[in-house]
């Protein structure tokens, strides 16, 4: 996660506000103490759309934080939690009491989930806690199976899988451990699949895969596969330059895992509920997990939750082991919170009744194409994504090997650009990611698309200019 500060920096949009030099300590931002911290605070959002304190309308190409699905306003979400606070605000979920959303939300996620069997779903309130929980979980189905030693993560380089010390641990970004004494031990990072980045020179990209899938092989035999408990990988990734895998990747990965006894855990918190044009990422790479972590868009971000499913040979092996103990020792006061589960029950039931795939995949090919048609600027690598999900990354001479200096701060000069424009992106370095509402119209992606485009030849001039200094 990179330099949203920077850019804000850069805008003048926010001008008026009275918020400069704030007092909240806010998350992935620099300069806390200082009095030019000077924050886009948004107020307001209406379908595709969010508007600042001064009025200013945006596209939210990013769904919030890769989260509204159904946009800023739906009412059926805010009736669902009106009636559900109403009726009974809170209550927890712990030794044996419970409450109905979090029971009929568990059914409803579940029957969602086809890739592979999942017997039981665990409620979080974030991708994080989702992904913590699955350490636990795996450590806790090892140690049932008496195979203490076998409790290694392999994780991949750039990917994210949250911010607590467990998952800034399994993530690959080296920001989230620098300064942290992260990562801890247990955790081992293999190849990011990024084919355009790091493919070698007349190599395909099944042969990228099977490199890759070789290399993580020989990383397990290296540790001893009897040290390895689990692998854990995003079907696209997202905010490490969102990056489709490479054609047979999951494949051979899979093959792999598969062969050592390695659990596979499926971080869905970006791609599931129909991102990618299929329900789960899962679906669309034919991957077939042991553990999924979903969030996000469960409750279109409305209100904050995530889940765990978990296979039935996970589940079964857990029972097990929790009935002798008394109980599976973990959990959040807030776990399956009513008003959460009323919220993302009404979601579920909203992508059914609207056949939210059809809606992804009728806009998707316009996003995707209308976006990459503008792949031959001279300061784009690459673009690159699937369904409603899309990276830019720039650099120069059209080369994975020729970063701008990054003084020159190309990327959040972009992002400057589309806030200018009217449209919130995400900016981390020269990487440029989007995501846009599940439910944007034909003309929302049009006006994506033109933003985008005024952006990018604002930013080509710009290069220009930093070139002949
Ligand atoms: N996994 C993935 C793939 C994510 O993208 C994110 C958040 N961007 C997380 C986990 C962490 O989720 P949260 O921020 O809700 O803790």
């Amino acid at each position: 996660y990179g330099t949203e500060a920077s850019l804000q920096k850069e805008d003048s949009t926010t001008e008026g506000n009275s918020f400069k030099g704030h007092d909240m300590l806010a998350p992935f931002t620099a300069g806390w103490q200082s009095n030019d911290l000077d924050p886009l605070v948004i107020e307001k959002s209406e379908g595709s759309y969010v508007y600042d304190i001064n009025g200013k309308k945006y596209l939210d190409a990013l769904a919030g934080l890769w989260c509204t699905s159904l946009g800023g306003n739906e009412p059926r979400l805010v009736a669902a939690a009106t009636e559900q606070l109403n009726k009974l605000p809170f209550y927890h979920s712990f030794w044996n009491r419970t409450t109905k959303p979090s029971l009929d939300l568990a059914k409803e996620l579940l029957e969602t989930f086809t890739a592979s069997k999942m017997a039981k779903a665990f409620f979080t309130n974030s991708g994080s806690e989702a992904n913590d929980t699955q350490v636990k979980l795996v450590w806790y189905y090892n140690n049932a199976l008496g195979r203490p030693n076998k409790k290694k993560f392999i994780a991949r380089a750039k990917s994210y899988h949250g911010s607590t010390l467990i998952t800034a641990s399994l993530s690959g970004l080296p920001a989230l451990h620098q300064k942290f004494d992260l990562p801890a031990p247990f955790v081992r990072h293999t190849d990011c699949p990024h084919y355009w980045r790091y493919h070698l020179p007349g190599e395909t990209e099944e042969e990228f895969s099977t490199r890759l899938a070789i290399n993580l092989e020989n990383l397990i035999l290296k540790e001893g596969p009897e040290t390895i408990a689990a692998f854990i990988a995003e079907p696209v990734m997202g905010a490490g330059g969102v990056i489709p895998p490479p054609a047979t990747y999951f494949d051979k990965i899979q093959a792999v895992v598969k062969k050592y006894d390695i659990l596979f855990i499926a971080d869905e918190v970006i791609c599931a509920f129909g991102r990618l044009g299929t329900m789960y990422g899962c679906d669309k790479f034919n991957i077939k997990p042991d553990l999924v972590s979903v969030a996000k868009a469960l409750s279109s971000g409305y209100l904050p939750i995530g889940a765990v499913m978990v296979s039935p040979e996970v589940s079964d092996v857990i029972d097990s082991q929790s009935s002798k103990l008394g109980s599976f020792s973990h959990g959040f006061t807030y776990s399956g919170h009513p008003v959460a589960c009323a919220v993302a029950i009404e979601t579920l039931k909203i992508y059914k009744e609207r056949n939210i795939l059809d809606q992804v995949n009728r806009i998707a090919p316009k996003f995707q194409d209308g976006v990459k048609a503008f792949s031959d600027s001279p300061i784009i690598g690459e673009i690159r994504g699937t369904g409603l999900i899309l990276g830019t990354e720039f650099v120069d001479n059209k080369s994975p090997n020729d970063p701008f200096p990054p003084e020159w701060g190309v990327g959040a000069y972009f992002g400057a650009q589309c806030e200018k424009e009217g449209m919130l992106v995400r900016v981390s370095g020269d990487n440029i990611m989007m995501s846009p509402p599940f439910i944007m119209s034909p003309e929302e992606v049009d006006e994506l698309i033109s933003k985008y485009g005024k952006a990018l030849k604002a930013t080509e001039e710009r290069v220009k200019e930093l070139k002949s200094q």
